[in-house]
């Protein structure tokens, strides 16, 4: 399929392209790694004026380690991010979902920042992100925002960024000693998107639960974390009959999406099966990382 005409801009720096945003806010549409928003274009499903390629800006692919945190720029390609050492030590959860994005060829190209610009609810990098409570920096003409996770995500594939600002960086709390994680999904083939995913990670201290953090994707419009089981967790010891009780709080109030692949009730029944499962290998993960 052919894409629709529109014009074409290359910036040369960040400052040129916040210019371009600023001048045409929603009636230009940032390039990163073109996976999502190739495709929009082709099926005629966005229609910007211009399209504001990004991949040249070299200052937006740095990823820095610092007060603990993890900086990724949003150009950092998904393959770079997944093997980077610094990620795979200091931000596990994300180490663990991002083999699982589409296909290499995809990871190749695709970009941290695209994703969660794109915020699509079945993707991974959503839910890591709230899971995690990462924060969002994007930049305008007027200076930088710091947007949290919890705010970020506004809808199918919307985001509280404003048409004028640039998604510059993604922060993400390094995990305290101790943390296990896991990133499970249920999808039809190897690659697709998960028809239910789950970001879990629990940090034991000396046996006990002190921090536990589960987020789904595919599940609703926008990833969904599950505060009340998180709360049961934290100060207990992990066990089976812990992990049952977590898995039917988490799911308790889903009220997820029914489609080609999948009614809401069988949905709800992978995300509790994914729970389950997700705080077993993060508490055997946790053991074996202490
Ligand atoms: C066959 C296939 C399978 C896939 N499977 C998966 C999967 O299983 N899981 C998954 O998570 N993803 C999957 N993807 C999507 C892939 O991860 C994309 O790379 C990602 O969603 C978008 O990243 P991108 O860098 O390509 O962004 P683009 O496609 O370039 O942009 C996506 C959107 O974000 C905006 N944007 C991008 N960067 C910025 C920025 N810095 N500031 C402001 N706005 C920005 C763009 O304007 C556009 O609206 C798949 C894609 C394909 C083609």
């Amino acid at each position: 399929m052919k894409l629709p005409y529109l014009e074409y801009a290359a910036p040369a720096d960040v400052t040129e392209a916040l210019g371009l945003l600023g001048e045409l806010q929603d009636e230009a549409s940032v390039l990163a790694g073109g996976q999502s928003l190739i495709p929009l274009l082709a099926l005629r499903l966005a229609r910007p004026a211009l399209l504001i390629d990004i991949n040249g800006l070299r200052e937006l692919s740095r990823l820095s380690l610092t007060d603990g945190w993890l900086a990724i720029g949003a150009m950092t390609r998904e393959y770079v991010a997944e093997e980077s050492l610094a990620v795979a030590e200091s931000v596990p959860l994300l180490a663990a979902a991002l083999p699982l994005i589409g296909h290499e060829a995809i990871r190749s190209r695709g970009t941290i920042g695209g994703s969660l610009a794109h915020a699509d609810p079945a993707a991974e990098l959503p839910a890591v992100a709230l899971a995690l409570d990462a924060e969002f920096v994007v930049r305008s003409r007027d200076g930088d925002r710091i947007i949290p996770a919890v705010e970020w995500f506004d809808g199918y594939l919307a985001t509280s960024r404003r048409p004028d600002e640039l998604l510059v960086e993604v922060r993400f709390p390094t995990a305290r000693p101790g943390t296990g994680v896991a990133f499970l999904e249920v999808a039809r083939r190897h690659g697709d998107f998960a028809i239910v995913g789950l970001a879990a990670s629990l940090t034991l201290t000396g046996g006990q639960i002190t921090d536990a953090r589960l987020a789904f994707a595919g599940v609703s419009d926008i990833p969904v974390r599950a505060a009340e089981a998180e709360n049961l967790l934290v100060g207990e010891r992990p066990s089976r009959n812990l992990f049952e009780e977590a898995a039917v709080r988490a799911t308790a109030r889903l009220n997820p999406p029914a489609d080609l692949h999948g009614s809401a009730e069988y949905r709800k029944k992978v995300a509790a099966t994914l729970v389950r499962r997700g705080l077993q290998a993060a508490a055997d993960n946790a053991d074996e990382r202490s």
